[in-house]
């Protein structure tokens, strides 16, 4: 059975869909405004491991994650840089793709960004304002915190620690300090019509209208960073819960630990970055970056350091070894065989182990671990393996690789 820890409840779970055989699974795509590094993709390979056990487990899975194109940082730097909005996202959106292939994320039926998305997030807005759970402001449309009463669930804000009454030193001009704007009025490129005035979106509408557009009004799971809980899936909650009235918007919310780097978050601010593309031309394969990614839970810190590197390398390699000496003997298995029960019987200890782990909370670590063991374990009776042993031992190690996502020539 598997269970997930779920941020809404603070325990772990078990996870049962809402139907049966299916399960919808909305994820917080990036934000454009630059180029996303390998620590970004740590959340990704997660949730793709995640989705790819799902499939494993025979459920029919619709993903969906949305492109925050449109945004106040995006539309700052590309007027800094004299560019379209479209003009300057356009190379990062390509090269995020080009990244989530390469390491062979399995993308989204829906990749949606926020900028094709304008209508479902105007309905989304107009909903609210009839429902009074939106006011219009002099510089844009804002959410009424104070009329949603489960507002904090998430992110654990008590409702006697947020503060009473409109802040003083405000810039905007909300009602109260934690009003969150939908809709920002704007004469400036980029803008769309709006039946309060040209604007553009605010950022956590977007998730909102773009799960709902694509999954209905509730789903199983919403996955993001940790940095996503609060406000961002607060907000997100807020504003589905108050538009539709029902509840849970998403039944299970999962939240990655990002990737530091020499115990710094990995940041293009502090400029510690490392790229995918560029730590594949530098040699480390789509699947040893996998390995390094999944060789600590989701919850669990990892460092981006030699030696963290390293250990993934060194899995990488050992699993790529076994796997290659079980090929070549299935091409031309000399061995008299260690009978096909034996194989079959390390195999579905090792298939137990690995489920077990995963369903554990996603834990990598010892998936990944049971995945090596048995790879190893079959490399060392190799020599004495038929041919068809070798290839049965190959098909159960593919198995295991489907779920961690590892690439397979
Ligand atoms: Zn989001």
């Amino acid at each position: 059975m598997l269970k997930l820890f779920n941020t809404l409840s603070r325990k772990k779970e078990e996870f049962a869909p809402r139907e049966p055989d299916r399960v919808s699974l909305y994820t917080c795509g990036p934000s454009v405004y630059n180029y996303s590094h390998i620590g970004n993709f740590r959340t990704y390979v997660f949730w793709d491991v995640l989705k790819r056990y799902l499939k494993y487990k025979r459920y029919r899975v619709r993903h969906v994650m949305n492109i925050t194109d449109v945004e106040d940082k995006t539309v700052r730097m590309a007027r800094k840089e004299g560019k379209e909005l479209q003009e300057f996202v356009k190379p990062k959106i390509a090269r995020f793709l080009l990244d989530m292939a390469a390491l062979n994320i399995q993308r989204p039926q829906v990749v949606a960004p926020v900028s094709k998305n304008i209508p479902a997030i105007i309905s989304l807005i107009s909903k609210l304002v009839a429902k009074k759970y939106a006011y219009v402001a002099s510089d844009g449309v804002y959410f009424r915190v104070r009329k949603f009463r489960g507002y904090g669930k998430l992110g654990e804000i008590r409702r006697n620690a947020i503060k009473e009454g409109r802040n003083r030193f405000d810039d905007y001009d909300r009602r109260y300090v934690r009003d969150f704007c939908l809709w920002k009025f704007s004469d400036k490129e980029p803008n769309w019509k709006s039946p309060w005035g040209r604007g553009r979106p605010g950022w956590h509408i977007e998730c909102s209208a773009i799960a709902m557009k694509y999954l209905g009004e509730r789903m199983d799971l919403h996955c993001g960073g940790t940095d996503n809980i609060f406000p961002h899936h607060e907000n997100e909650i807020a504003q589905s819960e108050a538009a539709s009235g029902k509840m849970p918007f998403a039944k299970y919310w999962l939240h990655a630990r990002h990737l530091t780097i020499r115990k710094r978050k990995m940041s293009k601010r502090t400029g510690n970055v490392a790229y995918v593309h560029e730590l594949i031309l530098e040699g480390y394969t789509p699947n040893c970056l996998r390995f390094f990614l999944l060789s600590r839970g989701y919850r669990s810190k990892l460092d981006y350091n030699e030696k963290t590197l390293g250990e993934g390398m060194g899995f990488c390699r050992a699993f790529g070894k076994c796997v290659k000496k079980l090929k070549e003997i299935r091409g031309s298995g000399k061995g008299n065989g260690i009978g096909k029960g034996m194989v079959l019987r390390i195999l579905a200890i090792a298939i137990g182990r690995f489920e077990r782990a995963i369903e554990s909370d996603l834990n990598t670590r010892r998936a990944l671990l049971a995945a090596l063991e048995v790879a190893n374990e079959c490399g060392r009776l190799s020599h004495k393996m038929s041919s068809k042993e070798a290839g049965i031992a190959l098909g159960g190690l593919r198995k295991m690789g489907f779920v961690l996502g590892l690439k397979w020539d």
